[in-house]
């Protein structure tokens, strides 16, 4: 391995933290700047993926996120016509496999402890403006989120469109589990989106709760506020009118929270001392739900590298080699998926309804869609993740 070095991380993010954890813990010296003075995970519910269980193993984090979780055994969605267009089980996978939907602050909380314990020096309130600043350090991680403003100045090539649609999102109180086990979703073709995921307990709640995450072209986002809740009720109760009672916890629209999806592309990650990595490197639309898993194989993955017997550029090298193929396969996959189910098409989701409800019947499509979902496809043309989710140890 590397002997110590001194590492600094910009963003202390669920790509940062877990980073930074791992490092720490690995002997070096890691310091993380946020630029907030109070970091915090807000936003609503996430889906964590069999990847991201076992990323969560390798970090010794996992018992007590599960604790928080809601376990996802099914994933479950339809159109007004009744016709499935999604049904899919994590057990058809591997038995005993599942998802779980997670209040993001549950995790942040996890992580953040985590990388506390392992010594790692929290520099809250910092933000890094160039990477000039790190000079300083022997490698630089850039976990700076989609929007990172010090990507450009690695040098490195990268791509970042930013999706037309996005999402309102809401966490609401679910006390008798009402939603079991199954994230739902409901499509009027692509334009119409409503999707309830069990998420378990906030940090510090003993109350269940699910999220509630509803379509919205980012134009129109402001004519949604204009027109009022109580006509945004009424659409969302067009497309499941069973969801009344949920609903009815939503009193002002404050308690609706507008996000929009990044597509960041790049064909290399490192340089000779920095590495990007997290959504920094590879946001997606969180259509497949991958985000935070990647975030967390990033974070496993880069730890490993640099702990093998090699200069840091080698390492460094070596992390883009084993991260660039999964992480393609999940951009181009988010990317052809989206329009699928947000966007103004009206052929697309019609083919959608009676390709996808057809397909999982034949296995070699069912064995394709069972891997993209639980996060370990490779490549399109085949290739596993390899999971080890007893001892933690994940090859990435
Ligand atoms: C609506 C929505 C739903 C999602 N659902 C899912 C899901 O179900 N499952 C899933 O796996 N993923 C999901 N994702 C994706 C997931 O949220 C992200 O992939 C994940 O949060 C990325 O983590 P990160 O650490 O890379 O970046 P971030 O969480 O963005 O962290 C970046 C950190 O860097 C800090 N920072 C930025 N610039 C600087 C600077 N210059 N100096 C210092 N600090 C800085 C920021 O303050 C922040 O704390 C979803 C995303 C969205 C938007």
């Amino acid at each position: 391995m590397n002997s110590a070095l001194n590492i600094a991380i910009v963003g202390a993010g669920f790509a940062g933290l877990a980073s930074a954890t791992l490092l720490a813990r690995a002997g070096h010296r890691v310091t993380v700047f946020e630029k907030f003075r109070q970091p915090q995970a807000v936003g609503a519910g996430i889906l964590i993926q069999p990847t991201g269980l076992a990323a969560m193993r390798t970090l010794g984090i996992a018992e007590e996120v599960l604790a928080h979780g809601a376990k996802i055994d099914h994933l479950w969605g339809v159109n007004p016509q009744g016709q499935r267009v999604i049904d899919i089980d994590y057990a058809r996978w591997q038995p005993g496999s599942y998802g779980l939907g997670l209040h993001r602050g549950v995790l942040f909380t996890a992580l953040w402890n985590a990388a506390s314990d392992a010594g790692v020096a929290m520099r809250t309130g910092h933000e890094v403006h160039t990477l000039a600043e790190l000079d300083a350090f022997d490698v630089r991680v850039i976990a700076d989120g989609a929007n990172s403003q010090l990507r450009a100045q690695t040098g490195l090539r990268a791509k970042n469109a930013i999706y037309p649609w996005g999402a309102v999102w809401a966490v609401l109180p679910d006390p008798t589990r009402h939603y079991g086990a199954t994230l739902w979703q409901w499509y009027r073709q692509a334009n119409q989106m409503l999707g309830i995921m069990p998420t378990g307990l906030q940090p510090g709640g003993d109350t269940p709760v699910v999220s509630l995450f509803w379509s919205v072209r980012a134009d129109r986002y402001a004519a949604l506020q204009v027109d009022g809740l109580a006509r945004w009720k009424e659409t969302v109760l067009q497309l499941n009118p069973a969801c009344e009672a949920l609903l009815d916890h939503i009193s002002d629209p404050q308690q609706l929270t507008w996000a929009r999806y990044h597509d960041v592309v790049m064909p290399k990650y490192h340089t000779t001392n920095t590495v990007v990595i997290g959504d920094a490197a590879h946001a997606t639309s969180p259509q497949l739900g991958q985000g935070t898993n990647l975030a967390l194989l990033d974070a496993v993955a880069l730890a490993r590298c640099l702990a093998q017997p090699q200069p840091v550029p080698e390492a460094l090298a070596n992390y883009t080699a084993q991260r660039r193929g999964h992480l393609h396969f999940y951009s181009q996959a988010s990317r052809l998926l989206t329009p699928l189910f947000q966007s103004d098409q009206v052929a697309l989701p019609w083919l959608r309804d009676r390709f996808m409800a057809h397909s999982a019947r034949w296995p070699v499509m069912q064995g394709m869609n069972l891997q993209t979902l639980v996060g370990v496809r490779r490549t399109w043309w085949g290739g596993e993740l390899k999971l080890d989710t007893t001892s933690g140890d994940n090859a990435a």
